[in-house]
């Protein structure tokens, strides 16, 4: 009676439930394998487990079941619980915990059983959670007037590329870029056209930089650059290129036209590759080019 009563149980238990002969044939299956599978109620038994598994191990499971029968070959399988995919019945693949067992011999028969545990739900928390993870690292390290890389974004990339141009033993240029007289914009056209002004020097930078640079907005109206393998003289010519289409660029603010200069200071990377005493050179560099005139470029 108590077996009968346990065969119940397994028939209505929330995990689907297989059993295989020696051969590989289904000769069980509860309720939960068919809602599981999509194979329709009673239709498995007699069919070879193989149709559901992947197809990387399909091929070596009848052999594998026959070596471990025949007692020359451990399983890694048998009585662990390991992530695996079973094949539903429309040819998806579905997540999985299987966790599979030898059930010895009846009637000088060997048995095989597992259970296979759904592991859909979990599998798509972990993607939302991926997802919202990647979502709050997005706005950790972006700007959100400019949408440039934050300070925060700048250190972690400034660390990267002087770590890698060092071991390559490249030449890499960083740089800081100010708004020249940015107090008089929001003074004289107000907050939101200052903010409107940013913006577009934001874009401009963007765009008239490099693929491999880096611009990120690390202060008020100040922005850092990168220039990665890059020497003094290109980093130069591109930072004067930056500058020339700033000073070229009109924002209409409420019908209003209002033009901006930058001013720039470069520094090379430090040989011991420390960025941030390269940032204050440049920061020096910038505060000559602010002393020299502003709308220029300068040079530690
Ligand atoms: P300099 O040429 O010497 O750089 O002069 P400056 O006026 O640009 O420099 P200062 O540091 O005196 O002023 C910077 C101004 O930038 C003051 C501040 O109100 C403005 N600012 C900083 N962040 C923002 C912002 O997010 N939006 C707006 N609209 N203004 C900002
Ligand atoms: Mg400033
Ligand atoms: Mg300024």
């Amino acid at each position: 009676m108590n077996k009968i009563l346990a065969l119940r149980l397994l028939d209505a238990a929330d995990d689907a439930a297989v059993i295989i002969d020696a051969g590989s044939r289904i000769r069980y299956a509860n309720d939960a394998m068919y809602a599981l599978s999509g194979y329709a109620a009673g239709s498995l038994p007699g069919q070879q487990i193989e149709a559901l598994l992947p197809d990387a191990v399909r091929e070596q499971h009848g052999a594998q079941i026959g070596a471990y029968l025949a007692g020359y070959k451990k399983s890694k399988v048998l009585g662990h619980k390991r992530h695996f995919a079973i094949r539903h019945r429309d040819g998806s693949m579905l997540p999985i915990v299987l966790k599979a067992m030898d059930l010895g011999k009846l009637d000088d028969e060997n048995f095989m059983g597992a259970f296979f545990i759904d592991q859909r739900h979990e599998r798509a928390i972990e993607q939302q959670n991926a997802a919202r993870w990647q979502q709050l690292q997005r706005i950790a390290l972006t700007d959100p007037l400019t949408l440039l890389p934050n300070r925060r974004a700048f250190e972690i990339d400034a660390v990267r590329a002087a770590a890698r141009d060092r071991r390559a033993g490249n030449p890499m240029t960083i740089g800081i870029a100010d708004i020249d007289f940015f107090k008089k914009v929001n003074d004289r056209h107000g907050h939101a056209a200052g903010d409107a002004v940013l913006q577009a020097i934001a874009a401009v930078l963007q765009s008239q930089a490099r693929a491999s640079d880096v611009i990120a907005r690390v202060g008020g109206e100040e922005f850092g650059m990168l220039f990665p393998h890059t020497d003094m003289s290109t980093a130069h010519r591109v930072a004067e290129r930056i500058r020339l289409a700033v000073a070229a660029t009109c924002v209409d603010f409420e019908h209003t036209p209002i033009t901006a200069t930058i001013s720039i200071g470069l520094a090379p990377l430090p040989n011991n590759g420390d960025w941030k005493a390269g940032f204050m050179q440049a920061d020096a560099a910038l505060y000559q080019a602010k002393n020299n005139g502003r709308n220029r470029t300068e040079q530690a």
